[in-house]
């Protein structure tokens, strides 16, 4: 008989689209565990939380994160919302994916974006996404002929990064919005509950008696830390008062966020937002655990959690770097809605060897090839 390895019940690692999440379990998937210089073994911030009800929410789209995203290729019509904490490009610099690219990928609905205001209009979360698209006008006006309309159009939630508050409600899926403070007035950490279940994460943050009050006793806690402050003068070349600014005033070093993990004690403490590499990860945990002494997982990209009342399994995902997008929920592309297509002026169409016309009955060839 053949030995399959299992880790708790489950398949020793994760094969995309191969478990079927049962009622009341949660996945986690890391997406993007690393710094803003983006690295191959490590892309820029994003999680994405998948619920035993269908329902499925990406928490931050930082650079490279979404290759990772479409890696476990799911149809982005599945994705019932995105969500970013705050405006540094490592948490939203794949803006531009997450819009465009699951458009081309087949997204046949609004995107549905969430993310805070600021203490000006031009740092808050809509000004954001408005420029981005403005600044992307050629991109999509010359896709709106060819690709579903719908898929440029974006629902834009902007919320008061101040309050403490329910931002989304909706299929027993309550995610709470509460401030963080990192650097200005405007980031947001983020507590997702369901079924009994709770998700904390914490974006970027110092340590705050804010974020302990909201994260206490949840199953799954997300807390950033940066690199020692020793790693990052002696790797990144750092003078001392640049490293400490990093490590310690703009983020949160590992004995920081051992001190919010002991006060927070949840079910499992995740600690992301540093380079995890086997000569940076013994001092990382060593800090840690000057101050914390529960459960702990260092995260890398595609770490994977599944969660439930009784358990909590880490394992990794297994993908291919080859992938398609998903077409499971294309059916609708034929039928969508298109507008016209952009024309080009006639000094470049006559130089096209073998012209095509765009007409009511779709493209039309006018040459023979040959
Ligand atoms: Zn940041
Ligand atoms: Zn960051």
């Amino acid at each position: 008989m053949k030995t399959v390895a299992t880790r708790g019940g489950y398949a020793e690692q994760y094969f995309p689209n191969s478990e079927t999440l049962m009622p009341d379990e949660m996945r986690i998937v890391a997406l993007g565990t690393g710094r803003p210089f983006l690295r191959r073994s490590q892309a820029n911030a994003s999680w994405l939380v998948e619920l035993g009800n269908g329902d499925k929410f990406v928490f931050d789209f930082g650079f490279g994160s979404q290759m990772n995203f479409t890696a476990l290729e799911i149809p982005y019509s599945s994705i019932n919302a995105w969500f970013a904490t705050h405006l540094h490009t490592d948490h939203v610099g794949d803006f531009a994916q997450v819009w465009v690219g699951s458009w081309a990928g087949g997204r046949l609905q609004p995107l549905e974006v969430y993310g805070p205001s600021g203490p000006e209009k031009k740092y808050g979360f809509r000004h954001f996404c408005e420029m981005q698209m403005e600044s992307y006008a050629w991109d999509t006006d010359t896709r709106v002929g060819a690709l579903p309309a719908i898929g440029a159009k974006l629902n834009i939630h902007e919320f008061d990064y101040a309050k403490n508050q329910t931002i989304y409600e909706e299929n027993g899926v309550v995610i709470k919005s509460f401030p963080a403070v990192h650097q200005f007035d405007g980031p947001v950490s983020f507590r997702l509950e369901w079924n009994g279940l709770s998700f904390v994460y914490s974006g970027d943050t110092t340590p705050s008696q804010i974020f302990i009050d909201n994260a206490k006793n949840a199953d799954v806690v997300v807390h950033e830390t940066f690199n020692t402050i020793e790693q990052l003068m002696d790797r990144s070349g750092y003078d001392e008062r640049t490293a400490r600014a990093i490590g310690t005033y703009i983020h949160s070093a590992p004995e920081e966020a051992a001190v919010v993990l002991r006060e927070v004690n949840p079910r499992l403490a995740v600690i992301y937002h540093f380079f995890n590499d086997f000569d940076t990860a013994p001092e990382m945990q060593q800090k840690v655990r000057e101050h914390y002494v529960g459960p702990l997982v260092m995260a890398t990209d595609f770490m994977v959690f599944n969660v439930t009342k009784d358990k909590i399994i880490t394992r990794m995902t297994e993908f291919s770097d080859h992938v398609w997008p998903n077409k499971s929920k294309h059916e609708g592309f034929g039928k969508a809605e298109r507008k016209p297509m952009l024309k080009m002026s006639d000094w470049l169409k006559k130089a096209q060897l073998f012209p095509k016309e765009n007409s009511e009955n779709g493209l039309v060839y006018k040459g023979k090839v040959g």
